[in-house]
């Protein structure tokens, strides 16, 4: 099938539909047993990856088409037949189906757009690659590439998806060691690519190594499997988390479609192991950029015992221009929850910095005026209130026992 893309030149389209004599895959709930659908390596190696494979859950658009047929040169599609069943077939704003189906447009470079935008890279300490250092007291520790599905808007684009699996063994051996020498790191963030997809056993050595470590107070994983593969926090898995407290989760649900009982319920299998788990939302174009949305959200999130705890500027990497949002966006949500839903329920809006520098807090200004000794403030209704300062300004804090 020939079209033309939006550059006016003609491209050619894979045809759907499987090849003459093969059966399609067993893809879709009621095509296999519960067995096979619960579990969560089943899942893992039933992604839809290919035209064939969409075709079976939408009706793609030609942009979708194109999206697909670019893919392999900018970045892998991976969708877990769980996180499929979610998608709308017949609309293509649908907000599961924009996160995980590319468009032409991932092959647009916008101006300010960057392979690296967080400067990850630079940040490798003495060449160890599975370590970003860029915070005096916490590390990222990259454990793997591989995720359960390729959002579109990834930030780590570059590096993940390329399914070699966990990142050598000399490497992360080289990332506990670092850790290991710098005493200043309490603080371990696992990520990757996607930890939970590792097998128990892998997880466990590396968690386990890690909390071997005397001066590393917290280990926190950054996952998205109870969004996308959430028959993977299962009972395995939390025992063994449970015995290296304390253990944090943050997880990345950008969307009220995606908090389905099945995903609520992984998030309480963790809350039950005394995991507290947070959520990190990216604000992306026409999937969530709407105030009562992010509010509906962080509302279903505390129902399953998730805290909102960031919600993310999209940051610049290459061909996501067509999922960011305008700055102000982001601090017209935040002005909408404040006031109207606890501070539970309120992340923190930020913005990585460009090149590295780290997460960078933006939101709406409710200071008018600062004077020397009072300040004129703004309440969520827009009354102005008036703060008078003490007379005593000296905070020195003498007593030292802690
Ligand atoms: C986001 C991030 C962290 C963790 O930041 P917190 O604000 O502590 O959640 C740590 N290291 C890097 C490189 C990061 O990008």
């Amino acid at each position: 099938m020939q079209v033309s893309d939006p550059r006016g030149r003609s491209v050619s389209l894979p045809v759907a539909g499987p090849a003459e004599g093969r059966r399609p895959r067993a893809l879709r709930r009621d095509e296999v047993t519960a067995a096979e659908w619960g579990d969560w390596r089943w899942q893992l190696r039933h992604r839809l990856e290919s035209l064939e494979d969409l075709e079976r859950f939408v009706d793609l658009t030609d942009d979708e088409r194109r999206g697909v047929a670019l893919a392999p040169s900018l970045f892998r599609i991976g969708i877990t037949p769980y996180y499929a069943s979610l998608m709308d077939r017949a609309r293509p704003d649908c907000p599961v189906r924009m996160q995980v189906i590319p468009v032409a447009a991932e092959e647009n470079v916008a101006v300010g757009e960057y392979r690296d935008p967080l400067g990850e890279d630079g940040l490798m300490p003495g060449g160890v690659r599975s370590i970003v250092h860029r915070y005096p007291d916490r590390v990222l520790f990259l454990a793997l590439d591989r995720c359960a599905i390729y959002c579109r808007h990834c930030n780590r684009r570059r590096m993940v998806g390329q399914e070699t699996g966990m990142i050598a063994r000399e490497e992360l051996e080289a990332g506990l060691d670092y850790i290991r020498r710098t005493p200043a790191v309490r603080d371990v963030l696992i990520s990757g690519g996607d930890p939970f997809t590792l097998s128990t056993e892998k997880l466990e050595w590396l968690v386990s190594s890690i909390r071997a470590i005397p001066h590393v107070d917290i280990v926190r994983i950054g996952t998205r499997v109870p969004v996308c593969l959430p028959m993977r926090v299962d009972e395995a898995l939390t025992s063994m988390l449970r015995k290296y407290h304390p253990l944090y989760v943050n997880t990345h649900f950008n969307h009220p479609k995606e908090l389905t009982e099945e995903a609520r319920r992984a998030c309480e299998r963790l809350a039950d192991a005394g995991i507290p788990v947070g959520n990190q939302t990216v604000l992306l174009r026409g999937v969530n950029s709407r105030p009562d949305l992010i509010e509906t959200l962080n509302r279903g999130l505390l129902k399953a015992r998730v805290r909102p705890y960031y919600l993310f500027q999209g940051d610049p990497v290459q061909g996501t221009d067509h999922l960011r949002t305008p700055v102000g966006a982001g601090i017209e949500i935040m002005e909408h929850l404040r006031g109207r839903i606890t501070g539970l329920g309120i992340p923190h809006l930020v913005i990585d910095a460009p090149g590295g520098g780290g997460k960078i807090p933006i939101g709406p200004n409710y200071v008018l005026t600062w004077g020397p000794d009072r300040l004129t403030l703004r309440t969520y209704e827009n009354k102005t209130v008036t703060y008078v300062e003490p007379a005593e300004r000296d905070c020195r804090c003498t007593y030292d026992e802690t």
